[in-house]
Order: structure tokens, then sequence, then C-alpha cells
């Protein structure tokens, strides 16, 4: 015997703390309608962790708790607390007790306690379920579920009876290594999802680093030729330098040479610039030279003039001097005439005519006497005067002329001179000029030389310079070690052509490295690469790990699988053995048995096989649309009353259907015995006759599980070992006590 106690807390009608012990094989729990009885059986239900309220007619949680009546207050918690033997390990806890207690509070949360301390559900369903109780199993018969077994379906049977062999345990497990298959299945699709993420970059990765192995080839290959190459450069550069310094030294010493001489050359060409005043001066002289001879010849033919006139006034006088001679040519003028009138005139105021006739005489004689010699000497006189006047001009031309001409030597003597010294220096000039033209044509040639070997110089600069860039670039490429070319020995001389062909092959490199992925290194790609391999390799691994535990898995839901179909298959064959015999017995003949069919379903159609078309539909085959149907296995209950020909269940009275249900449900409970059922009012229904048969099945049930019956049967309490009376007060709680039969009959009704 397992169950040792019950203790009632608050839990419905009971108020107060009831405690009923079991100590025989069966207990009767008797008392009038409405006692709490049906209490009791619930208080188990609620012990063993159900959780459907309306299985214990309730609403909420709080309607498990007293409710409170007339006479007491309300409480604010139930508790049920049962206790087991375990000494046999009932249940897999190492205690020889075992006490399992739930508490439900107003606000509808529940505790559970095992054995005090506090637990889950889950914990107290496991425990039960390994001991082969359920919470709403087939070993608590609630009043008026008597027949439940009848009137389920094919599957909801198949449920109880696989509950009732103890295979919910291995449903449990089976549903729990599904829920693992269905994480697992999650988890492969994850893991497989992380795969095709990663798979496109490692395959764009893998791509690189082979790029980068190519470029690094290339780039070893660059580095042969760089070393040759900068080293070829550096040879010719400093070669060609030294050449054309060499080569310079003696166009420039020619070139300063020139210089000089073009100076020398230049002063004396200088000093030639003289030349043009020389020349103004010469100029100037002979103007001058030109005027001194124009004023002598004009001075000459004043001269010439002169002595003509003097000639012409010695021959007036001459001619004078013959003519006056001879006085009727002699003339007087009459301005001397006018004169003597005036003279005549002044002698007016004389009264004395004699005196101025005197007077007048005398005026006359003197003027005819002064006449008479006076006017012929007076032109020869004036003549001779005026021959004087033109000698004297005549000696101051002759003077002026004497200076004249002397001047005119005198320039002309200079002029000469000037024109000789301009000559001389003529000749000197031509010498310089044609020195100076040989010089500036050497000094071109020279130039011309110097400019071939600058332009060579420029030329090797910027080859200097191209290969600084260059080289700049190559350790870019190649990085520091290209700076070791100097240690590079080259082998023999060669043209410049075939170091422009290494130029060609260097650019032409460069460019396939630069295409493969640029110039670094490619570290960074690399371990990218490698990490993302690894976690490929990883995840690869992961997803091994995780197809193994699929398999197995899938195996063990396999083995469960066939494990409850051969447990449940052979718990049919038990049952059905005693089935048959508690029917027989009740029935006095008949069979009975459960079957194994399988129920055929539609399977739902789907949204795609909607838009299959007609034509397809028609045109598929019997064996084709079987494929659509689900089919499982349910069970079948066949029953053959002796002497009727009724098989339909529906079709039994109400006694006969008690009687197969309780056939069924004893024969389940001895292929499986529980460690305790509770059956309230199972017998409800049975006549006498039947009362007894019931009596005597309980009584061969009771050597395998412990019972607990509600009865009003008096039979059925006959064969109880302690009864309990439930009663009810007038404040409304239930009340338990310990009753002997005689009693219970009495409380019963
Ligand atoms: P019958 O023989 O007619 O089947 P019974 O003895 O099985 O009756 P129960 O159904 O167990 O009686 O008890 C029902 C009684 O319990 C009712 O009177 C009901 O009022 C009372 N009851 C149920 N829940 C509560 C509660 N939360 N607080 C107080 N009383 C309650």
């Amino acid at each position: 015997m397992y169950l040792k106690s019950l203790e009632i807390n608050g839990f419905k009608s009971f108020a107060k703390k009831a405690a009923l012990s079991f100590d025989t094989p069966i207990t009767g729990i008797v008392g009038p309608n409405g006692s709490g009885k049906s209490n009791v059986a619930e208080s188990f239900r609620f012990v063993l962790g159900e959780q459907s309220i309306k299985s214990m007619r309730g609403k909420r949680g709080e309607d498990l708790i007293w409710n409170g009546a007339d006479g007491g207050g309300k409480m604010n918690r139930a508790s049920v607390r049962a206790t087991f033997d375990n000494s046999k390990r009932l249940f897999n806890i190492d205690f020889d007790e075992v006490s399992l207690e739930r508490v439900v509070h107003r606000d509808n949360t529940n505790e559970y306690l095992i054995n005090g301390s506090p637990a889950r559900l889950k914990d107290i369903t496991e425990l039960l379920a390994a001991a082969h109780i359920g919470a709403s199993g087939h070993h608590i018969i609630s009043q008026g579920e008597a027949d439940r077994i009848l009137s389920a379906n094919i599957m909801e049977r198949r449920e109880m009876i696989e509950d009732a062999l103890g295979l919910k345990i291995y449903q449990y497990k089976k549903i729990e290594s599904q829920r693992k298959l269905e994480k697992t299945e999650e988890n492969m699709k994850q893991v497989e999802s992380l795969r095709r993420e990663i798979a496109p970059h490692l395959k764009f990765l893998k791509k690189q680093v082979e790029k980068i192995e190519k470029a690094e080839e290339m780039r070893n290959e660059l580095r042969g030729i760089y070393k040759e190459y900068f080293k070829r450069e550096e040879d010719f550069i400093r070669v060609e330098k030294a050449r054309i310094i060499h080569e310079k030294e003696k166009p420039e010493a020619d070139a300063r040479r020139f210089d000089r001489e073009l100076v020398e050359a230049k002063s004396i060409l200088e000093a030639s610039k003289n030349k043009d005043a020389a020349s103004a001066e010469l100029i100037l002289l002979e103007n001058e030279l030109a005027t001194c001879r124009r004023e002598k010849d004009e001075f000459n033919r004043k001269l010439g003039g002169i002595e003509g006139e003097i000639a012409a006034a010695h021959r007036v006088i001459a001619k004078e001097k013959e003519k006056h001679s001879k006085d009727e040519f002699k003339t007087v003028l009459l301005k001397d005439v006018e004169g003597v009138a005036q003279n005549i005139e002044e002698l007016g105021n004389l009264t004395d005519a004699k005196s101025l006739f005197d007077q007048v005489k005398k005026l006359l004689r003197t003027f005819i006497a002064s006449h008479r010699d006076a006017q012929d000497s007076a032109l020869i006189a004036e003549t001779e005067k005026e021959i004087v006047i033109m000698k004297e001009k005549k000696s101051a031309l002759e003077l002026d002329l004497k200076k004249i001409s002397e001047k005119e030597t005198a320039v002309e003597e200079n002029y000469h001179a000037l024109r000789q010294k301009i000559e001389s220096e003529k000749d000197k000039n031509r010498d310089a000029e044609k020195n100076m033209f040989r010089i500036i044509a050497a000094q071109n040639e020279v130039r011309t030389i110097l400019a071939q070997l600058k332009s060579r110089e420029d030329i090797i600069a910027a080859t200097e310079i191209a290969m600084k860039r260059e080289f700049e670039e190559a350790y870019m490429v190649i990085g520091r070690e290209v700076s070791e070319y100097q240690d590079f020995v080259v082998a023999g001389e060669e043209s410049r052509t075939a170091q422009e062909e290494r130029r060609k092959q260097i650019e032409k490199l460069k460019i396939r490295i630069e295409d493969a992925g640029g110039a670094g290194s490619g570290a960074d790609v690399m371990k990218e690469f490698k990490e993302t391999e690894e976690r490929d390799i990883h995840l690869s691994h992961e997803l091994a790990d995780l197809e193994a535990s699929k398999a197995s898995l899938e195996k063990l839901i396999a083995d469960l699988d066939a494990r409850i179909d051969f447990e449940f298959k052979d718990g049919i064959l038990k049952i059905n053995a005693q089935f048959q015999q508690f029917f027989a017995l009740m029935f006095g003949g008949g069979t009975a048995s459960l079957s194994v069919v399988k129920e055929k379903r539609r399977k739902k159609k789907s949204d795609l096989d909607g838009l299959i078309g007609d034509d397809q539909e028609t045109n598929m085959s019997d064996e084709e649309t079987e494929g659509d149907e689900e089919s499982r296995e349910g069970l079948d209950i066949s029953v053959n009353l002796p002497r009727k020909k009724v098989k339909a269940l529906m079709m039994l009275s109400g006694g006969e259907r008690a009687l197969t249900s309780i056939a069924l449900l004893f024969a389940i409970s001895q292929v499986n015995p529980p460690p305790f059922i509770i059956l309230d009012e199972t017998d409800a229904a049975l006549d006498e006759a039947n009362s007894r048969k019931y009596g005597d099945m309980i009584e061969s049930l009771s050597k395998y599980s412990q019972l607990i019956l509600i009865t009003h049967n008096r039979e059925t309490m006959s064969r109880a070992g302690v009864l309990y009376g439930v009663t009810m007060g007038a404040d409304g709680a239930s009340k338990l006590l310990s009753i002997q039969f005689e009693e219970a009959v009495k409380v019963a009704k």
C-alpha cells in the first residue's frame, strides 16, 4: 500500500483541516448528498497537479478555496497534502516517505511542495508519471464519468489506455525528443544558413587569396627585374654624368677664352664709336672750308669791283682835266645860284641903292670868280676823294682776303689731318671686326657642343628623377627588399635598349599586380580568409554534431515509437483477456474486446493543391489519392451481450453501459495497476445483483491497487475496511469522521 494519508485544509467545503488515513486496501467515503464527498475526490486531483479547474467544478482557482458561510469567514488559501509510502521507491526520490502538497491562493497563484520543499509543477508531473499516476488519469473516476471510456472517440480511448499502461512516460520522452529534434533541426537550419551566408564571402576571399598569391609570385619576379634595373640604371647615370663632366671641360675652357677675346675685340670696336664724331668733325671742316672759299671768292669779286671803280675814277679825272681847260663847259649849280639869290635878298634892308648895288656887284663877282675855278676842280676833287675812300676799301678787302686765305689754309690742313686719321682707324676696326666674327663663330660652335652636353645633362637628371620615383613606387609594391639592388651584380655590358625592354616588362608586371588586387601584401585578407575558413570548418563540425544528434534523436523516437507500439499492443492483448473475463462475469457470458483500428482522416488540402487544374485531379488514381490521407491507430470496443443481438455501444442501457465500462476499467487497472484508484459513485446505476458482482470485482482489484470508494451503495460499503463519514453542518463546512459500517449505512442515507 502506497497511499498513507490525505490532509485537506480550506479546500472547497472543507473549511477546517480534515485528515484521512488509508490503512486498508479499500476505504469507503459515505455521506448525504452535497456533504462534500466529491470534494474529497477532487482534492486528490488537485494535489496531483490537475490544471483544469473545470474538472474540479470551478471556474477560477479561487473557487477551490473555502468561500465562507453564515458562520465562518473566507479562507485565503486552500491546501491539500497527500502522503505516500516510498519504501519501495514508487517515486524516484531517495526518501521512504513522500508527501506532495499543493496550495492555491486567492490571486490564483499555486505553490507545489515535495516533502515540504518548494517544487515546480513539472517536477510533480514527472514524479507521478514515473509512478503511473496521472493528474487527470484513469485512476480517478469522477461522479458520472464511469462510462467516459465508452463515449470517448477511438483516439481519446487510445490515450486513456496508453496512460493506464504507463506509456505516458514514453510519450513525454518522445515529445521531449521531438522538441529536441525540432530544436536540433532549427539549429541545423541556422548553422546551414550561417554557412550559406559565409559561403559567397569565403569563395570571394579564396579568390582574393589566390589573386594575392599570384600577385606575390609576380612581385617576386618583379623584385628580380627591379634589382637589375636599378643597378644598371644607377651605373648608367653615374657613368654618363662623369662622361659629360669630362666632355664639358674643353668646350667650357674654350668658351671662357672666347669670352675674353670677344671682350677685347669689343673694346676695340667700342673705341671706333668715336668714328662718327670724327666724321662729323670732318664734315664740319668740309663745310668750314667751303665757307672760307666762298668768302674768299666774294672778297676777290669785291676787290675786282673796287679796282675797276678806281680805274674808272681815274679816267673821270683825266677826262675832267682835259675838259676843264675850256669855260664853255663850265656849269653853276642851281643850289649855288639859289644861295647867291638868298644872300642878295638878305641885302634888302639896305636903303642906299648904290651900296646895295655895290654889294650886289661884289656878291656876284665873288660868286663868278669862285665858280670859274672852283666849279671844275670840285668834280676832280670829289672823284679823287672817292678814289681815296675806294682805295681804303680795297686795302680793307685785301686784308680780309689775306685773313680768309690764311684761315682756308689752316682749315684745309686740319681737314687733311683728320681725314688721314680716320682712314688709319678704319683699317684697325676692320681687323677687330674680322676677329670678332671669327670668335662668334667659334663661340657658336662651342655653344652648340655645350647645349648638346646640357641636354644630355638634362636627360640624365630626368633619368635620375625618374629612377628615384620608380624606386619609391617599387618600395611600395615590393617593400624594403628593393633596396638590396645595390648588391646586385650585373653580368656584362648591354645596350640601353635592353634596359628599356626591362622597363617595359616592369610596367607590364606592375599593371598585372595592380589588377590582381593592388600592392598590399593582403595580410588582412589572408587573415580574414583563414578566420572565415576556420569558422566554416567549425560550422561544418557543428553541423555534423547536430546531424549526429538528430540521427540519435530520430533513432530514440523510432525506438520509443516501437516500444510504445509494442507495449500498447501487448497491453491491449492483456487488457482484452481481463476485459473478457470481467465482462463475462458481469453479464454472465458474452464477449467483449478492444481492437486497434486505423482512423483515416483526409489531410487538409493545402492552398497550393487548390491551384491544380480539374483535369489533373480527375486523372488521379485511387492510389495517388490515398497519399492524401493520414491514418492513426485508435481503439474500438466491440461487445456481444449474451442472448442479445445488440452490438452498438450506443444501444446499451445505462446499467449495461456502467457494467461494460466498469469491466473495462477494472481490466485496465489489473494489467497495469496504479497505486490507488478513486471511484466516485461508479456503482450508482447498479442493481443489487450487479452490486454484488461489482463488490467481488473490487475485492479482487484491491489486491493490486488501493481503492477509495465514494458510495451510497450498501454492498460496496460492506467491502470497505475503513469508512469515513462526511457531514455538513449548519455552517456549510464539511466534516470527516471515521465510522462503523452500521453508522455508515445510516449516514449514507
Ligand atoms: P452527492 O452525494 O450529491 O454527490 P457530495 O457529497 O459529493 O454530494 P459535493 O459535491 O462534494 O457533495 O459537495 C458539494 C458541496 O460543496 C456543495 O454544498 C457546495 O456548496 C460545497 N462547496 C463547493 N465549493 C465550495 C467552496 N469553495 N466553499 C464552500 N463550500 C463549497
